[in-house]
């Protein structure tokens, strides 16, 4: 897993509201009968988005949601108040092997929706809205948000837009949004020049509050997966599972935790 960002840094302030992108790059996995994958652990602040390229991850939480994501297919979670969840490699996706390529997305619920009640949402492939671009220069899937006429069907507590875009080679495509809104791009494959700059496999491209169109051109066969959003303009603080305002909520939250105010999920045996 390479951690993108905030990568030991303040970097997170950068692209509110998005706190973290954790990428796992193809990787493959010998086949084993052994759980892979991480144990129940609590959330608070945050919606973990899980966006799987290829592989299968299962999901449990302590709201009662279950369920399995492949190619293609996203599960956002909203852990507001509180949510204890396991994520692991499905079982026969674990037993027969395979490449496992996927990503999770930490966005911060702004101040006054912290507490919101837990939910979960998956999308599946078939379900996420897709624009075709025109020229055959590729495909954007609305993740979150909106591009050109198509609009995410994702409730989000902000302002944002998260975009999967695989461009054909010479394919073109304008990226517009207000100049206040922060904005990052992660290339997943391929070449790949932003407003005349080059980027290639696995960079992450962090762009400066000027300007509001950002020009992308496919020097090959490019995915790459765009950010944007309203800056939160609120102190991130980050401990562990939790982002929260205040070092006061943090420690609430683990004092939470620990008085099983999260309610309750089974460990996985391992
Ligand atoms: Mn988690």
């Amino acid at each position: 897993m390479i951690n993108i960002f905030p990568n030991g840094n303040n970097f997170g302030d950068k692209m509110s509201p998005f706190y973290m992108i954790d990428y796992q790059p193809e990787t493959y996995y010998e086949p084993s009968e052994k759980k892979r994958g991480v144990n129940v652990h609590p959330h608070r602040g945050i919606e973990p988005v899980t966006i799987v390229y290829q592989g299968y991850i299962a999901h449990a939480d302590s709201a009662g949601h279950t369920g399995v994501i492949g190619p293609g297919d996203v599960q956002w979670m909203t852990a507001g108040k509180g949510i204890l969840h396991k994520e692991y490699f499905e079982d026969g996706f674990s037993r027969k092997g395979g490449y496992l390529q996927m990503m999770q997305i930490w966005t911060i619920l702004p101040k006054a929706n912290k507490f919101v009640e837990p939910n979960y949402q998956t999308l599946l492939k078939d379900e996420i809205k897709t624009v075709i671009l025109n020229d055959n220069a590729g495909a954007v899937r609305v993740i979150a948000g909106s591009y050109s006429d198509e609009y995410s069907q994702v409730k989000t507590y902000s302002e944002m837009n998260i975009l999967d875009v695989i461009l054909n080679k010479a394919g073109n495509i304008q990226i517009t949004a207000p100049a206040e809104y922060n904005m990052g791009i992660l290339i997943l494959s391929g070449q790949v020049e932003l407003n005349g700059i080059n980027a290639g496999k696995e960079q992450f491209v962090l762009f400066e509050n000027e300007g509001t169109t950002v020009d992308i051109s496919a020097t090959e066969e490019a995915k790459f997966l765009v950010l944007n959003g309203k800056p939160l303009n609120e102190h991130a603080l980050h401990k562990g599972p939790f982002v929260m305002n205040t070092a006061e909520e943090i420690d609430q939250a683990f004092e939470d935790v620990n008085s099983g105010k999260f309610g309750y999920l089974e460990e996985e045996k391992v």
